[in-house]
């Protein structure tokens, strides 16, 4: 048997963070067994369907890198076939129409819960009680599918161990609305996952009431029933179910926010499942060891903290120049220009400590932000012996090698000299060369920002101290 496994998106808004993780568990398990993973879009909810919603799925599934056997197949190509499906079931009378108005089953609905019974469909247009029954006028039916009356349902939840449930908990499910039968999610789904030989159906746990009606449907239509596996949710930091108050949940968000798409692969990754106490790992060694046996039953956790360190990790790891690619447009979204010292070399000294593409890009304007300096900063820094130690560095550094290693040599040198130090002198000079007190290491700080810059820039602060004295 080739495992084939899917995942299923409603195109209704963004790639909520917990189906982008059963997509990848769906993905890692399909190519742990060298089998298939499909895309199938369930558009079949017309109102709240859009292209941009499908759009941002295929760019989310892109970004992350979860590549697809096969689709993305939409359920609105396949509306001929789920029509077939169920005019074979009508004939069958394993489905019915149902011509129930909404106000009649609200009624049923109120005088159920007045009797403190559980409200449910009650059957009333079974063929067996709707004989004789004449189809009022101007109603247009829904089908329902006609569940079994006895006996139970149950299977071996791959991540839940076994479930079962009463048929006589469950009623009549409508699968299909209106003159075109449009089918309901229920329905799709199972006559989709039988025609893609779907083996594993791996989604959230929200969907485990669910899964008993499908599996009543697989029955009715003497299919072959998949596993099926129920993936515990996300909670937020606070314990509570993960949603938009815990900041992102949109994967697209991350790729706004800085985060590189392999950090967040392998952050979603340990979301629910372990390799003993790994936590960094390449997407082979997650093809090599992803099982079912190791998918957490309890909810998950989100921890934010987590996540920026292993963007960090991925961003020290990562190439200069990618890096840089990724990085130019978030310098120019903050009004950086991109003249100046090579990105690369930028992004070299400065992926030591940033967290995120956009920590990057922040402090990549030290070197390609607007320059200027705060006249009282200036002040308050070249004072003292600092003047006469700026002046020798100034006047020395014309002369040396222009690399971190004699800049860094010549200002220990200047240090000792003026019998100071080291941040009496490093300080006034990253405030009279970049305007700030904090930089990176002022040595590789001024390689990258060139000699000439840099003797001009101290040549112009030197003097706005010196007329001010
Ligand atoms: N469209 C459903 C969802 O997004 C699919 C659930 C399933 O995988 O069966 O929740």
């Amino acid at each position: 048997m080739t495992v084939r496994t899917r995942i299923a998106p409603s195109p209704t808004g963004m790639l909520h963070l917990g189906t982008a993780r059963t997509a990848l568990f769906s993905w890692a398990f399909a190519r742990h067994h060298g089998g298939q993973f499909i895309l199938r879009i369930e558009d079949t909810d017309l109102e709240r369907s859009t292209e941009e919603a499908v759009q941002v799925i295929l760019d989310s599934m892109d970004w992350l890198a979860l590549d697809y056997d096969e689709g993305p197949v939409r359920q609105t190509s396949r509306l001929p076939r789920y029509r077939e499906v169920i005019e074979r079931m009508l004939a069958a009378g394993q489905a019915y129409r149902c011509y129930a108005s909404r106000e009649e089953l609200e009624r049923l609905r109120e005088a159920q819960m007045a009797r403190g019974e559980k409200p449910r469909y009650d059957g009333r247009w079974r063929p067996e009680n709707a004989a004789g029954k004449t189809p009022p006028a101007g109603v247009t039916p829904v089908v329902r599918f006609r569940n079994p009356d006895a006996g139970e349902v149950a299977w071996n939840d791959l991540v839940k161990g076994p479930i079962s449930i009463a048929n006589s908990e469950l009623d009549d499910l409508v699968i299909a609305r209106g003159a075109a039968l449009v089918p309901t999610y229920n329905f799709a789904v199972v006559v989709d996952d039988i025609d893609m030989r779907i083996t594993h159906v791996l989604r959230g746990d929200d969907h485990v009431n669910n899964t008993p009606r499908q599996i009543n449907i697989y029955r009715a239509l003497g299919a072959r029933l998949p596993a099926f596996g129920h993936l515990p949710m996300i909670l937020g930091p606070d314990g509570q179910k993960l949603s938009k108050r815990h900041g992102a949940v949109s994967v697209l968000q991350y790729d706004a926010d800085g985060i590189l798409p392999e950090a967040l692969f392998n952050y979603l990754a340990r979301l629910g499942w372990s390799h003993g106490d790994d936590e960094k790992f390449s997407r082979a060694q997650l093809v090599e060891w992803f099982d079912l046996d190791h998918v957490n039953r309890a909810p998950a956790q989100f921890n934010p903290d987590k996540l920026l360190w292993l963007n960090g990790e991925y961003i020290r790891q990562a190439d200069d120049g990618r890096l840089a690619n990724l990085v130019a447009p978030r310098i120019e979204a903050r009004g950086g220009v991109l003249a100046g010292p090579e990105l690369p070399a930028v992004i070299s000294l400065l992926k030591e400590r940033a967290r995120t593409l956009n920590e990057l890009a922040e402090a990549a304007l030290l070197f390609y932000g607007p320059h200027a300096v705060d006249e009282a900063l200036l002040k308050q820094h070249l004072a003292g012996p600092a003047v006469a130690a700026l002046q020798a560095f100034a006047e020395r550094a014309a002369a040396i090698d222009w690399n971190r290693q004699a800049l860094s040599v010549l200002v220990k040198e200047i240090v000792a000299q003026a019998g100071l130090k080291m941040p009496q002198v490093a300080i006034p000079l990253r405030v009279a060369v970049t305007g700030r007190t904090q930089t990176p290491s002022i040595d590789a700080v001024l390689e990258l920002i060139g000699r000439d810059t840099v003797l001009q820039r101290l040549g112009v602060a030197l003097e706005k101290v010196g007329t001010a004295a």
